[in-house]
């Protein structure tokens, strides 16, 4: 009997929490700016730091036996090196994105470039920055042979 109110309480709860909660994701829609994958693992990390720094004053204030102190201490340690890992591909992850979105500008620029000079105004000298029967200058229709060849 007790274990059914329970299960009918949760399932209120989720009934009644959940609407309320996607809503709110609804509105916001991105997560804190803190709430990144790379400022999670240095949070993870300076816990795991704090918990080593705890149990060196308990180990020295002699409320650890040395065996316990030291498994937990490698422990500890084999956490913070895996986050430290963790932490290290991904910023490797990151800066290779950052290489491929300039790389994606600069080839975006240069086609631009190339836009530009295709559909050159004749009269005022504009750089129509998109494909343009007109000059968005002047207004000139521009027959640049260039032009013409990609639109037919
Ligand atoms: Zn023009």
């Amino acid at each position: 009997m007790l274990l059914a109110i329970i299960i009918i309480v949760v399932v209120l709860t989720i009934f009644v929490i959940y609407p309320l909660l996607s809503t709110r994701d609804e509105d916001k829609s991105v997560l804190p700016v803190d709430v990144t994958p790379a400022a999670d693992l240095k949070r993870r990390r300076m816990v795991v730091y704090e918990n080593l720094r705890d149990l060196e004053f308990e180990y020295k204030a002699r409320k650890l036996a040395s065996k316990d102190y030291e498994a937990l201490r490698d422990s500890y340690k084999a956490e913070a090196a895996r986050l430290m890992v963790a932490s290290q591909e991904l910023e490797h992850s990151t800066a290779e994105d950052r290489f491929i979105e300039r790389e994606v500008a600069t080839r975006r620029e240069r086609m631009r470039d190339k836009i530009a000079e295709s559909y050159a105004c004749k009269k005022c000298g504009f750089n129509n920055p998109i494909p343009v029967k007109f000059c968005g200058n002047c207004g000139t229709p521009i027959s640049d042979a260039k032009a013409k060849s990609s639109d037919e």
